[in-house]
């Protein structure tokens, strides 16, 4: 859909005028582009850095109620987000896969076991289905054999689900525009067009790649810069609303922590609920909540005292397996945009998604992934009035339907035909034509002609857009895929257009963003 020259192509028609600008192409910039672009308004999306490189590739990439939220007796936020859930895993499929976790009880815990029973019992009314059970120890210690000798007690199984987060954003851009939106990265939005009243008219974009700048009007403005929103929103006289909250995850190889199933559980240091989730072949472990200080300009990555929180979780829900940091494959952090009350612990503030209007910038941040369709219909409401005879459709599909397409991947085995079909929905016939589907790439579920089609067709405009987030060797592969690049080179230099040097380029700059970002050289806070 973003193949080779587009990128161009919008620039060359930004002056044209806009019914809506959605600053921020994460996951809510992409939602409010899809339903606008189902609404038939003229939208563009515009994202400083890649799509979803901010905190939308960095969460723990599930697709769930919030069990946690109960404990803040957000019921209507758990009952929103289930209700979410289902629908995207059954529009999803493929890439929004039921995902079944253990709420285990561990000799040390604070929280006696009937809680978990009781706080299962509730999520299931809120989700209107029965679907948890008490598993005994012995059985707990035979489906997951790594808890032997942590003390654990019993466990409760109960169902969420996980997904690619990046290629969720993706996913739903991809929507946005075959619907007839556009959109665009590395076109950050330096500042806001104003009319005599003071009323937000429009952005200046700056392309971060080329340099030149355009004057982009529109009739709306939303402001989706999710832990950035305050930046736009100080432009227009709003005071600082937000407080920024890191949380990271250690991934490690399924061959040092093969899980069959999540595990939810509370950390032994200060009681959090924390997780570890099988997910695409390695194993994520996460997360922390701190408040995040450094720079919003540059990306967040680990500290070494949460490696040593979720190093110290690790050992104690697995010491048989004696996990030490040299077996973490990578690590990943993330900032989390909530509106600040002051409390002094992060993890109380509540993870409620905002919206507020401020001289015609709309501004929407907080929430989750989970609820991105709900952030996205609240914002297209709450501007209605602009666009008289245009209706916010009723509430339909969150994703396009792709019903009909597997016929035609049936030469490839189930698995694979749910991947493709789950990733790039529509596309799927057209990108599975391009390369390899077969083989796995290293010991990852990814498949060589991921990079194929990524770098023909997803808008991937640096070597890191490609690896940490169309295909997420960042993630999965050892070294962050290091080792793979001589191969990954053959197959995408030619598809992207760079000549030689421009590779060599791409390839430092990755190299040296994977080890200060995503390898185990930590900050010191
Ligand atoms: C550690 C962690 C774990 C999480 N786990 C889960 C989970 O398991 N399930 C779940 O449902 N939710 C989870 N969440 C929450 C979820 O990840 C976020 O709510 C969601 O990703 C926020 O999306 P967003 O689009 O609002 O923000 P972002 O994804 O950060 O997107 C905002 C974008 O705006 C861009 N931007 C900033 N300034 C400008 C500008 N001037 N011009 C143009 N673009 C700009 C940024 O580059 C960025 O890409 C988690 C969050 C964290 C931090």
């Amino acid at each position: 859909v973003l193949k080779r020259g587009w990128r161009d192509e919008v620039w060359g028609r930004l002056e044209e005028p806009w019914d809506l600008i959605v600053v921020g192409g994460g996951i809510t910039g992409a939602g409010i582009l899809a339903e606008a672009a189902r609404m038939g308004l003229r939208a563009l999306l515009a994202e400083a850095r890649d799509f979803g490189s901010g905190t939308s590739s960095r969460s723990t990439k599930l697709v769930h109620g919030g069990l946690r939220y109960l404990r803040q007796a957000n019921f209507r936020l758990v009952t929103e987000s289930l209700r979410e859930r289902d629908l995207l895993v059954r529009e999803g499929s493929g890439l929004v896969t039921p995902l079944g976790l253990y709420l285990t009880s561990f000799e040390k815990d604070r929280t006696s076991p009937w809680v978990f029973g009781l706080a299962l019992f509730l999520y299931d009314v809120l989700a209107r289905k029965w679907d948890h059970e008490k598993i005994p120890t012995a059985q707990l210690l035979r489906d997951l054999p790594e808890l032997e000798g942590s003390g654990v007690r019993l466990a409760y199984r109960y169902y969420d689900a996980q997904t690619d987060d990046a290629r969720l954003v993706l996913r739903v851009i991809g929507e946005g525009v075959r619907h007839g939106a556009s959109a665009l990265n590395y076109a950050r939005a330096e500042g806001l067009l104003r009319e005599r009243s003071g009323r937000v008219a429009g952005v200046v974009l700056r392309d971060l790649e080329t340099g030149r700048t355009a004057e982009v009007r529109a009739k709306v403005v939303v402001n989706a810069t999710g832990a950035w929103a305050d930046e736009l929103r100080a432009q227009v006289g709003g005071a600082r609303r937000l407080r920024q909250i890191r949380g990271s995850h250690l991934v490690f190889p399924a061959s040092r922590l093969p899980l069959h199933g999540a595990i939810t559980l509370f950390h032994p240091i200060d009681h959090r609920a924390v997780f570890a989730i099988p997910w695409e072949g390695v194993t994520l472990v996460g997360t922390t909540d701190v408040d995040h200080k450094a720079d919003l300009a540059a990306e967040p990555s680990m500290s070494a005292e949460e490696a040593d929180y979720l190093m110290a979780l690790a050992r104690h829900a697995f010491p048989s397996l004696d996990l030490s940091l040299g077996d973490v494959r990578s690590t990943y952090a993330g900032v989390r945009a909530v509106v600040g009350t002051g409390v002094a612990n992060p993890s109380k503030e509540s993870r409620e998604h905002a919206l507020w209007k401020e001289e015609g910038l709309l501004t929407v941040t907080g929430g989750k992934l989970t609820t991105f369709r709900v952030m996205a219909r609240e914002t297209l409401h709450a501007v209605r009035k602009e666009f008289p005879g245009r209706r916010l459709a009723a509430r339909g599909p969150i994703l396009d339907s792709i019903d009909g397409t597997a016929a035609s991947l049936s030469r490839l085995d189930p698995a694979t035909q749910a991947r493709v079909l789950g990733r790039y929905g529509p596309a799927a016939v057209e990108a599975a034509q391009v390369g390899d589907f077969t083989e796995p790439i290293g010991d990852s579920n990814a498949r060589w002609g991921e990079l194929v089609w990524a770098a023909r067709a997803e808008g991937v405009v640096h070597l890191e857009d490609l690896l940490l987030r169309r295909v997420r060797l960042g993630l999965l592969a050892e070294g962050g895929g290091q080792n793979l690049l001589p191969r990954i080179r053959t197959l995408v230099q030619a598809e992207l257009g760079w000549d030689d040097a421009r590779w060599q380029a791409e390839e430092r700059a990755y190299r040296q963003t994977w080890q200060m970002r995503y390898g185990t050289s930590f900050t010191a806070n």
